[in-house]
């Protein structure tokens, strides 16, 4: 029988329980970090050469120069053309909305002029070379490849280049179709540490990019981690969330399920309900103990549940609201009636899921918005992987000639008072010499 964590808002003590549920040990693991530095340094010291030793070392390829680890353009082709039709329409599908979506975040440059003519502004470039990390060692995600690429080229990354390792040369259709659909520029079977070692530093073929997105497993986070300010990087994902606030009137087989479907991932994942109905809570367990053991990864949502789950039973939905804020989740599902009125009252969640049909697995995949999302409380102050995480924006400031005397006059003042005198004669100059110079 499964044993996860059943806990009352009202209880004593419900506080430290909660933090207890919550808490959780970044693998900063010394060992792995010692690793991935070394590697790391390889890489910047011997490009290609090490590049290929340690590809052909922990994916076991058979190459004799990184040039033979990059796919041509027509192999993506053809994995798209190979595909069942049924998966080639559900992944264009899903393309098609992901990219809808995003098209709506662009940001755009904007200005205006002030009564002196001083004109300022703000100025939108997107990124020039980006690179996108596939995880490809055990298990392979075309859906990552969207949520990745999509928002890239909608920004106007001018060149998109993909890393994926294929262990024992075992390349992934589905993978490849989705780059190829997403129109990713350049493929290269490379995965680990030194893969984005290649792509921070750059080798004799892997370009050097300007940002590293997407998954990857622990050696694949601390390399990120550690290249992180020489390039800049998506986020650090921890394992997936779900929290679901039911009011007691949804399909109890539903919850239990989406409850799996986060449990799934990972032994570390976290899935917790929080409902007013101790009833409903109970309808939850059976259904849990009973859908389990028809479930594949039934030893994985397991492990989950009993190490990190829980069942909440909340004073009422005011009180569910207060503790999801608390817990700021990567996805939070409101399956409620009428859910919109308790929207307002959620602050902090990666992504909002809100009525009875909405399962948290359709914003995984084809819903549209992003699956890349804040986890481990990070929702507190970060969002969702979008289109903004690809434009940088520039400040423009052209002064006028009378503006530069006002401005100046000032920036003089704080400039002095900061000894920075230089500065304070750099803006002295432009008004000083207006009238000589107008003469
Ligand atoms: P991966 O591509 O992340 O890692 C494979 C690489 O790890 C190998 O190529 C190798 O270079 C390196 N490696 C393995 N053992 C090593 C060792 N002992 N020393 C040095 N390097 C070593 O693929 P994976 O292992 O399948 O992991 C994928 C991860 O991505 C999983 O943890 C999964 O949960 C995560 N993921 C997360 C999301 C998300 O949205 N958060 C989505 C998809 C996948």
């Amino acid at each position: 029988m499964i044993q996860i964590k059943r806990l009352r808002s009202t209880d004593v003590g419900f506080n430290d329980a909660v933090e207890k549920l919550l808490a959780f040990e970044d693998a900063q693991d010394a060992l792995i970090y010692a690793t991935v530095s070394a590697i790391l340094a390889d890489i910047k010291k011997r490009g290609d050469k090490a590049l290929l030793e340690y590809t052909l070392r922990f994916d076991h390829l058979d190459a004799t120069a990184v040039a033979e680890l990059e796919l041509p353009h027509d192999r993506l082709q053809e994995s798209l053309r190979k595909l069942p039709v049924e998966r080639r329409d559900a992944l264009e599908y899903a393309a098609r909305r992901v990219r809808a979506y995003h098209e709506k975040q662009l940001l755009q440059s904007w200005s205006y002029t002030e009564p002196d003519g001083t004109l300022l502004g703000q100025k939108i470039t997107p990124l020039d070379r980006v690179g996108l990390y596939v995880p490809g060692g055990k298990a392979s995600y075309p859906s990552s490849v969207l949520m990745n690429a999509i928002p890239a080229k909608v920004a106007g990354v001018s060149e998109l280049i993909m890393v994926v390792p294929t262990p024992g040369g075992d390349t992934n259709d589905l993978v490849l179709a989705a780059a190829a659909i997403c129109g990713v520029d350049r493929v290269f079977t490379v995965g680990g540490a030194q893969a984005v070692g290649a792509l921070a530093y750059g080798t004799q073929t892997v370009p050097r990019v300007d940002k590293i997105v997407g998954p990857g497993n622990a050696y694949v986070a601390a390399a990120k981690r550690c290249v992180f300010g020489i390039v800049g990087i998506d986020m650090l994902a921890g394992p997936s969330e779900i929290l679901v606030i039911c009011d007691g009137k949804t399909n109890p087989d539903w919850i239990a399920m989406d409850l799996f479907s986060q449990a799934e991932h990972d032994e570390l994942a976290q899935a917790i309900l929080l409902s007013p109905d101790a009833r409903f809570i109970d309808d939850v367990a059976t259904s849990i103990a009973r859908q389990l053991e028809a479930m594949p990864r039934k030893t994985v949502i397991r492990a989950s549940l009993e190490n990190r789950g829980a069942l909440i039973q909340v004073r009422d939905l005011d009180d569910a609201c207060a503790i999801a804020n608390r817990i700021a989740p990567e996805h939070l599902e409101l399956s409620v009636g009428q859910p919109e009125k308790w929207l307002d009252k959620i602050r902090h969640a990666g992504a909002i899921f809100l009525g009875r049909h909405t399962s948290e697995a359709l914003g995984d995949y084809c819903a549209g918005p992003n699956h890349v999302l804040p986890t481990s409380r990070t929702a507190r102050f970060s969002s969702p992987l979008g289109v903004y995480d690809f434009q940088k924006r520039s400040s423009i400031i052209q002064v006028s000639e009378s503006g530069s005397a006002e401005l100046g006059k000032i920036a003089s003042i704080l400039a002095r008072g900061e000894g920075l005198q230089a500065h304070a004669m750099s803006a002295e100059y432009r008004f000083m010499n207006l009238t000589e110079r107008n003469d």
